[in-house]
């Protein structure tokens, strides 16, 4: 493996990242700076947010910079306003060491004179949005004659966003380059069609590919109806006691909406979105980023911009449509070396998604039950002693209160004041969990919980379960109760999977939630029964119990039957 110095990086440029704490170079940042460094090649780069694509572009861009003239040499094309400014931080940060560089970020949505007298005072390369940068352009504000460099970055959120005629306009203005950059999250043709028009024998370098994604990232998903959502929303977080995530939502008004609910219901969360103003956007992410915030409430287009490396969850409220947009939202966790986890609450039509998700993007998802009541209770009560074990305590402030605390104490015992202080927090989840049902699709209902006209429509739509034939009965000395403690015992599948079990004399019939299917098949059929090799099909007809089809058919997609 070559390190940054062997890559031929100026001592300054070395210092710069050693203050920063890049030891090593990440593989995209091996394959690109070489190339970058040493040639004119064009280059191609299928990278995410988070691989170190910045440094990648950033190093060897500011090394081939002549400081000593005094003009514009390279352009660095961003989707958004957010992510210009992170791009002119790192190049700031990357030259601390270094001789003045010039970088200004030019944007909408800020004073345009501002940016125009900063050009014109001596920059040496532009981080813009292509908006604004096309404005200067027919302002004549700038003149892009002399580049020598252009980086497009996240161009498939560029091309997304509808750039893609002031990228053309660009690119004409800068027509004198030595060589065009392009770093995309995913390859789309209209990414591809950039490459083919303005690109001559690009090298390309494919780090993160659909077939490479990030293995620190753990995919998880929980099914639940659409009416309970939300709750299920709320139960994930409260069992993750320490959760700092970002919850993407498809629209902007879903994005208001949850905000808006989660505030309400004492969640240390906001909503970012397009409707925000840009100094209400600033400011939101500013807190979030100092973790005044702990969960973050996004559409796709709005969380584009956010460079936030240590988040632990990804939460997606429903899925997107395209795998390659999953797998961007997710790349927001699990980065620099650490694990994350990517969570989606879907309801049942949803899960051919994610199966399509896992072919395209060749990882694998864990289905996983919504926690109960009971479990989000235990998770936080852990997780409060865990705070009371860690928790620094400011001597000096303290004690000139201590005294008159050991005496308001002093009567209760070492448990009572465990009981005692374990409850501040815990007892506030125990009120509103008291009476909490299960939102598990498959799930039992509470007694008296009927479900309305909406629920059982639902339910009918949905294939949550499926009726399995299994070729032994009470003849071959099969009870429901020893079935039942394979399935669960051995098996391992959840309670709230297992629907109506039905032992009859010859066979019997299961009804299983899909996603357990094939762990109850292979499970059963790897038994014997007196020499006779356990036989499971999908029971989709009529024939087993006479029943009429139509009628049958209702019967499967009732809420199913309680068992314990
Ligand atoms: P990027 O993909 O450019 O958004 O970078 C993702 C994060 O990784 C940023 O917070 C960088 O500061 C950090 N980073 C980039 N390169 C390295 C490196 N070689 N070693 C450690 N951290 C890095």
């Amino acid at each position: 493996m070559t390190d940054f110095k062997e890559m031929g990086l100026s001592e300054a440029l070395l210092q710069g990242i050693a203050a920063l704490g890049f030891e090593t170079p990440t593989p995209i940042q091996q394959q690109v700076i070489p190339v970058a460094l040493q040639s004119d090649d064009d280059i191609v780069a299928l990278a995410q947010t988070g691989t170190g694509k910045t440094a990648a572009f950033g190093l060897p861009l500011l090394q081939r910079i002549r400081p000593e003239d005094k003009h514009v040499q390279a352009v660095v094309l961003c989707p958004t306003r957010e992510l210009c400014v992170q791009v002119t931080n790192d190049l700031a940060n990357y030259t601390r060491f270094a001789e003045r560089y010039k970088v200004v970020a030019v944007y909408g949505g800020a004073s345009i004179e501002t940016q125009i007298r900063q050009i014109r005072s001596g920059a040496h390369i532009i981080v813009a949005t292509p908006g604004r940068l096309v404005d200067l352009l027919v302002r004549q504000a700038v003149a892009l004659d002399k580049v020598s460099r252009v980086v497009l970055d996240e161009a498939d959120e560029m091309l997304n966003m509808g750039f893609r005629d002031a990228v053309d306009l660009i690119l004409e203005a800068a027509e004198n380059r030595q060589s065009l950059w392009l770093f995309s999250a995913t390859m789309p043709d209209e990414v591809r069609a950039i490459a083919d028009t303005y690109m001559r024998k690009p090298v390309e370098i494919g780090v993160a590919t659909r077939q490479q994604a990030n293995a620190d990232i753990e995919h998880a998903y929980y099914i639940c109806r659409p009416e309970h959502r939300y709750d299920a929303l709320k139960r994930v977080v409260d069992a993750h006691p320490g959760i700092y995530g970002l919850v993407f939502c498809r629209t902007r008004a879903e994005t208001k909406e949850i905000a808006e609910q989660m505030i309400r219901d004492g969640y240390n969360a906001d909503a970012l979105h397009g409707d925000l103003s840009q100094s209400d956007r600033d400011r939101v992410m500013q807190r979030f980023r100092e973790r005044h915030l702990q969960l973050l409430v996004a559409t796709d287009v709005a969380a584009r911009g956010i460079d936030v490396s240590d988040i632990s969850h990804v939460i997606n409220y429903g899925l997107p449509d395209e795998p390659e947009v999953y797998i961007h939202r997710a790349g927001r966790t699990g980065r620099a070396g650490r694990k994350g986890v990517s969570i989606s609450i879907i309801t049942p039509k949803m899960e051919e998604r994610i199966r399509l998700i896992e072919r395209r993007a060749r990882i694998t998802f864990a289905r996983k039950p919504i926690p109960t009541g009971p479990e989000v209770c235990e998770r936080q009560l852990f997780h409060i002693i865990q705070n009371i074990r860690e928790q620094e305590v400011q001597r000096d402030q303290i004690a000139p209160f201590l005294p008159q605390i050991f005496e308001a104490l002093r009567d209760l015992s070492k448990e009572e004041l465990i009981e005692r202080f374990a409850s501040t927090e815990f007892n506030r989840f125990l009120a509103y969990y008291r009476n909490a049902a299960d939102i598990n699709v498959g799930s039992h209902r509470q007694r008296g919980d009927r479900p309305s006209h909406g629920e059982r429509a639902q339910a009918a739509g949905s294939a949550a379960q499926q009726r399995l034939f299994i070729n032994v009965g009470h003849m071959d000395g099969i009870q429901k109760k020893d079935l039942l403690s394979l399935l669960i015992n051995e098996f391992r599948i959840p309670k709230h999977a297992i629907g109506k079990v039905d032992v009859k004399r010859t066979h019997t019939l299961l009804d299983i939630d899909v996603a357990f299917m094939r762990d109850v098949r292979r499970g059963l059929e790897a038994f014997d029964v007196n020499g006779r090799r356990i036989r499971v099909n999908e029971d989709n007809g009529p024939s087993h119990d006479k029943a009429p089809r139509d009628k049958k058919k209702k019967r499967h997609s009732k809420t199913p039957v309680a068992l314990f």
